[in-house]
């Protein structure tokens, strides 16, 4: 008999929800953690840079005091002591994670697992020491680096990765920024505020590359409103680095002084080393970082039977609530069930200020999709509560079949948009049409009227803005 029921290789948080699925189906289950438990997005991630994100809001927040009739002097970042804040909230969460682990009677076994069998898993112990877990099945989870790119490499000193720029003890003067998608966009937001003079070159046409083009302007117009220097379209062809920083040649012929760079161009999965040829486990070959995105099916089993895999090492979506979506899925799988992934309605968030949030088709995707449809749109401007936060800018975006009024999708962009995305994500996944959107009672004055009223405006009755021409 194996020794457990379920190995799940990482304790991102795509791992650590398989284990916990698993072990509340009543699985024995083992989770191999080389690293830290809690993966990518707990400890050099999503949270982390939450808490930067957040602490910065409040330095922003008190530098726009008086706009409030309040008296706020001199307000200045202590670096150490944000870093410092930012660990804690880190500890606090792994902690908790590995608390719900251990109540939950999961093994974490610290080491690098390696599969050696389609039911067997060496664990090169952190200890120095080499274990055999065999199991009935195998979920991987091994995640997501950041890219390195020959000729733009780490050194961790002046060149950072997105997990390095996380230990800045100090605020840098100026921070070139190379690669603007969304983890780009949050640390340039974070540094901006801190005071930091912030460039960002982006090879593309546009911010958050592949969004709607709407949100992309937006958010360029709030980056240089904030003093930020875009270069779109723009490569670094050369990036020189000596003591005193980094000077960066840009395809445009510019060059660019900076005391720390940050280059977050992409993620390289964490496929490599598993043993995957061994296993003859089916890969395909996923952008320039080398290492394959692992292939699986609706169920998220790869060709080879009982072994499944999850979050970013498949490639799909590199987001942190998809990943752990996909565990718990791929768990009750591995315990004998047959549930199939769904992504009709995939949020996403991009926190920066203004905050940005999307779920479903934008109108673009729709139209090439060969669907009829119409939108509405509403500025959080004509919202009272973002009025009185003094947060007027942005606006939520809705796109619905223009025949049936079913809700395609929705795009936000303003206070609060990572959160308010929730309830498009239900109406996507429920396929709402708009009319039960608008028959909802929306309470007042809340940011979220901001939906139904972009709902009203689809259906062409606004209601606090002015009705379209005809
Ligand atoms: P990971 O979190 O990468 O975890 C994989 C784990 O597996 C790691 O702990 C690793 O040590 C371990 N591992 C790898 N190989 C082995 C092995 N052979 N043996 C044992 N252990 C192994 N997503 C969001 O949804 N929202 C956000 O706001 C957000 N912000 C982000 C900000 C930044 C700066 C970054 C870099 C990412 C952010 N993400 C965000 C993305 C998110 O972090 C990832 O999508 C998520 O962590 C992926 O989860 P995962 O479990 O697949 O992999």
């Amino acid at each position: 008999m194996p020794d457990y029921d379920v190995v799940v290789i990482g304790s991102g948080p795509a791992g650590y929800a398989a284990a916990f699925r698993a072990a509340q189906l009543g699985g024995r289950v083992a989770m191999v953690e080389k690293d830290l438990v809690g993966g990518t997005c707990l400890n050099r991630g999503c949270i982390p840079t939450k808490s930067l994100l957040e602490a910065t809001a409040v330095l922003d927040h008190m530098n726009h005091a008086e706009t409030f009739g309040l008296a706020c002097d001199n307000p200045r970042p202590d670096m150490v002591k944000l870093i410092e804040r930012k660990e804690r909230h880190v500890a606090k969460l792994r902690g908790g994670v590995e608390q719900v682990a251990k109540g939950l009677g999961i093994e974490i076994v610290r080491g690098t697992g390696t599969l050696a069998g389609q039911r067997k898993v060496s664990v090169a112990g952190n200890d120095g020491g080499v274990r055999e877990l065999t199991a009935k099945a195998i979920i991987i989870a091994s995640g997501s680096e950041p890219l390195e790119l020959k000729a733009l490499p780490f050194d961790h000193m002046t060149v950072l990765s997105s997990t390095s720029i996380l230990e800045l003890r100090e605020v840098p003067g100026s921070l070139l920024i190379i690669g603007g998608g969304y983890i780009g966009c949050e640390f340039a937001t974070v540094f901006a505020s801190l005071g930091t003079k912030v460039t960002i070159v982006e090879m593309l046409n546009q911010l958050l590359p592949g969004q709607d083009v709407r949100i992309g302007r937006t958010i360029q117009a709030a980056f240089k409103k904030r003093a930020m220097a875009l270069h779109l379209e723009t490569k670094v062809e050369k990036l020189d680095v000596d003591k005193r920083g980094a000077t960066a040649t840009l395809s445009n012929g510019e060059t660019i002084k900076a005391d720390k760079v940050l280059v977050s161009v992409g993620r390289k999965l964490n496929a490599d080393g598993l043993g995957l040829e061994t296993m003859g486990i089916r890969t395909e070959k996923a952008g320039p970082g080398g290492a394959g995105r692992i292939l699986v099916d609706d169920y998220l089993e790869t060709n080879i039977p009982g072994i499944y895999a999850v979050g970013d090492v498949i490639g799909n979506w590199l987001l942190a609530h998809v990943g752990h979506h996909e565990g718990l899925v791929a768990a009750e799988n591995a315990m004998g069930g047959m549930s199939k992934m769904d992504y009709r309605a995939v949020p996403a968030g991009v926190y920066t200020r203004p905050e940005i949030a999307m779920v479903g088709l934008d109108q673009a995707r729709a139209t090439e999709a060969g669907r009829e449809v119409i939108t509405g749109r509403f500025p959080f401007g004509a919202a009272a509560k973002a009025v009185v936060a003094d947060e007027p800018d942005g606006f939520v975006q809705i796109v619905a079949d223009a025949k049936t009024k079913q809700i395609l999708g929705v795009q936000i962009v303003g206070p609060h948009a990572t959160d308010l995305i929730s309830e498009a994500a239900l109406l996507v996944q429920t396929e709402a049409t708009l009319n039960e959107l608008v028959e909802t009672i929306h309470p007042h004055p809340t940011l979220s009227e901001a939906l139904m009223e972009a709902g009203l405006d689809a259906l062409g009755r606004p209601l606090h803005t002015m009705p379209k021409r005809k």
